[in-house]
């Protein structure tokens, strides 16, 4: 009989944790059977961990209502139990790290939503569309630390799969991008629950999000990367210049792009065409959260917006529109996505699947 793989759920009470849970729960691959938080969770079944500050539109699934939550930092309470972990613990940087390298020494694969390994050079920075190849890194990573089985992969950060998908998709059809201005407009939901104080959100923008402008303008360059002697080298060509915004949105990222080519440029029909016949690996492979089409060209010139948008595919498409030509660089779009899910635990999900399907996990 076909089994699911049984996987966990660390930060399994918080907001990234409520999503995999919800986009879990009816799984064909994958089986949740362990969940943990903070201390403060620990003990208590599911249901009574979350009381009062579950946020997702659907009620929590059944099956998990029970389960009683582990203490994240106890490793030892997932071994036997599952042999994938989803990371969504929110954390200082150190303890992050520590804790995500055990659970990879004790043998899980382990794919997270933290920040804190992207900028370690033997862990991928993983967009399955773009960066499959990244994950033949693993072995080195695994030799390197002394891991006979676990290892570590991560997502990105939220705000960039929007326009990511979508200049792949031009330099995997032979253009070079030089550079590029983007400025995001950011959902509320990115930044967890309670997010920012709701007097600074009514009649207002913040043009500040810790950290973002750097996340946004380092983390492609490591996705766009090569692979050489042990490390991810960064792509260094590609210049980004970064304006990261909080907008009184529920969910979806909107990222408005200026970019410019590095000697031949495509036709605006050109760039089209390449978006809406995109296809890549986890499409390939069929992959359960795959969205097909992977970019969605909207021709209204007042898409894509969050509200309408950011469900496509699943959640798990890019939405791009408004391909005109820039007065500056060459052209400009708007990109979007879902930011909790494209952005977090969906992402991580089809990098999961993409894990499985190459058989990094068995
Ligand atoms: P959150 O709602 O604050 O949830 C944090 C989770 O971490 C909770 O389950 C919490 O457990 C657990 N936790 C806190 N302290 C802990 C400790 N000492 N030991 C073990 N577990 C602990 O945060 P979030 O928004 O879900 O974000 C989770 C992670 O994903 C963060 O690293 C964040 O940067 C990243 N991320 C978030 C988004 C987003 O859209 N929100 C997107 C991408 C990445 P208790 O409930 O028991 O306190």
């Amino acid at each position: 009989m076909y089994r699911k793989l049984k996987v966990g759920v660390i930060g399994a009470t918080g907001m990234v944790g409520q999503n995999y849970l919800r986009l879990l729960s009816d799984h064909p691959w994958f089986e949740v059977v362990y969940l943990a938080a903070s201390p403060n969770s620990a003990g208590k079944k599911y249901t009574d961990a979350v009381a009062g500050r579950w946020h997702m539109k659907s009620d929590i699934p059944e099956k998990f209502k029970d389960i009683v939550v582990e203490d994240a930092g106890m490793v030892e309470k997932a071994v036997g139990k599952c042999s994938l972990i989803f990371s969504a613990v929110e954390m200082d940087k150190q303890s992050i790290l520590t804790v995500e390298s055990e659970y990879a020494k004790q043998g899980f694969a382990v794919v997270s939503n933290n920040s804190a390994h992207r900028n370690t050079e033997d862990v991928p920075v993983m967009i399955p569309e773009i960066n499959a190849d990244h994950l033949d890194i693993i072995p080195q990573q695994q030799k390197k630390r002394g891991w006979s089985k676990g290892f570590l992969v991560v997502k990105p950060n939220c705000s960039i799969q929007s326009y990511m998908i979508p200049l792949y998709a031009l330099m995997k059809a032979g253009y070079k991008i030089d550079k590029m201005i983007v400025t995001t407009l950011q959902a509320l939901s990115g930044a967890g629950y309670p997010g920012p104080a709701a007097i600074d959100l009514v009649d207002n923008i913040i043009p500040f999000i810790n950290g973002e402008e750097e996340k946004s303008e380092v983390e492609p360059r490591k996705i766009f990367g090569k692979i050489q002697n042990g490390k991810i080298v960064p792509d260094e060509g590609l210049k980004i210049s970064a304006h990261c915004n909080r907008v009184a949105v529920t969910d979806g990222h909107t990222a408005c792009c200026n970019i410019q080519f590095a000697g031949k440029k495509p036709e605006m029909n050109e760039i089209i065409n390449i978006w809406r016949n995109f296809s890549a690996l986890p499409q390939e492979l069929k992959l359960p959260s795959a969205p097909i089409p992977a970019i969605i060209y909207r021709d209204e010139n007042d898409r894509p917006q969050p509200q309408k948008d950011r469900d496509a595919g699943n959640s798990q498409a890019i939405t791009v529109g408004r391909l005109r030509k820039c007065n500056v660089f060459d052209y400009r779009f708007i990109g979007l996505h879902h930011n909790t899910v494209r952005g977090a635990a969906g992402g991580s999900i089809l990098t999961a699947e993409l894990l499985k399907a190459k058989g990094f996990i068995k």
